[in-house]
């Protein structure tokens, strides 16, 4: 049986749409949400990211305030940007791309945003909350993953899920939110990572298997179960000849094999991948009606 493929495009573009409607009510009461982005440094990779989130923002209406500073920024300097963002009120969310460059100490730059501006969801406060099953901003990509499989009619509850990697930004939060006593939770979950005795007797049993190891080919076809849903979040960078580039990017399960045996499956790059930025969108619009709820 061939799998049918969970087009995260697709279901990305659905979000957005849905946003954007709820940005335009929102107007219409004068709320705009807004994020505040901030990039030190010239990395390639991080500025595309950047520029993907900015221009992401722009399409559904989000205001979105840029600030772009030089690699050679203090900590103080930088600490001091936080502070102005976290009492601006225009500003609903604070993004502040990482890695930071080396001499930067990341943990307390993410430690002074205002938990109720981290749409990122990666503030301890947020972090223990979705730990404890309050209400928090969930980090995005393991939220993305909980929107792919409600929006693709996956049943969580009781289903056995087996993930590959034990990350803060995906491993461990996406296990959290699995494991709540809610309607996108009460799986049963098994966290695999590389002291993991033997990986492919675990993932064998797995009704859902999220694959976030970072590396090709960690998930092979003999390890899936006839029917499983397979969410493959890696990115990783092959070297291709016969592209442009010199490189193609894979996720982290074989899919040609696995689609063979998978009752769904995510594609890389079309996966995951736009789920990660729809999810900080969601997390600005819900931060922007949080305070002005707070304002009454
Ligand atoms: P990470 O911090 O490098 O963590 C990788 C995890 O996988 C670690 O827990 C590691 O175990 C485990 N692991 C690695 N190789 C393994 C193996 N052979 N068997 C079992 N476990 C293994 O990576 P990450 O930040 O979570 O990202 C994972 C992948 O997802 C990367 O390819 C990244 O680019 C991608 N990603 C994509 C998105 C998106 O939006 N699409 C977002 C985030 C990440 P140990 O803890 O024992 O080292």
């Amino acid at each position: 049986m061939a799998a049918r493929i969970i087009d995260g495009k697709q279901v990305a573009a659905d979000m957005r749409a849905e946003l954007k409607v709820e940005v335009a009510k929102l107007k219409e009461d004068g709320i705009v949400p807004g994020l505040a982005v901030v990039l030190v440094g010239e990395d390639p990779a991080s500025k595309s990211y950047v520029t993907a989130k900015e221009r992401a923002c722009e399409e559904i209406g989000i205001y979105s305030n840029d600030n772009r500073l030089p690699a050679d920024t203090g900590q103080a300097e930088l600490m001091a940007l936080v502070d102005k963002l976290n009492k601006d009120p225009k500003i609903n969310g604070i993004l502040v791309q990482l890695p930071l460059p080396k001499h930067l100490d990341e943990s307390e730059v993410l430690l002074a945003i205002d938990p109720a501006k981290d749409v990122d969801g990666f503030h301890p406060v947020n972090v223990g909350k979705m730990v404890v099953g309050e209400e928090a901003f969930l980090p995005c990509t393991p939220h993305g993953i909980i929107q792919l499989l409600v929006r693709s009619g996956v049943k969580i509850e009781g289903a056995e899920v087996v993930i590959v990697g034990r990350s803060n930004i995906v491993g461990k939060p996406i296990a959290n939110m699995l494991i709540q006593k809610n309607d996108t939770g009460n799986a049963t979950v098994t966290v695999c990572h590389t002291r993991t005795k033997n990986l492919a007797e675990h993932v064998r049993r797995a009704d859902i298997i999220i694959a976030a190891a970072g590396r090709p080919n960690t998930v092979t076809a003999d390890m899936v179960k006839e029917g499983a849903v397979v969410i493959d979040v890696g990115v990783n960078r092959v070297e291709d000849a016969t592209k442009k580039r010199g490189y193609r990017l894979v996720g982290d399960v074989d899919f040609a094999a696995v689609s063979e045996k998978a009752s769904l499956i995510t594609p890389v790059p079309g996966g995951v991948g736009p789920m990660t930025i729809t999810m900080l969108l969601f997390n600005t619009v819900a931060s922007a009606k949080q305070a002005a709820a707070r304002k009454g």
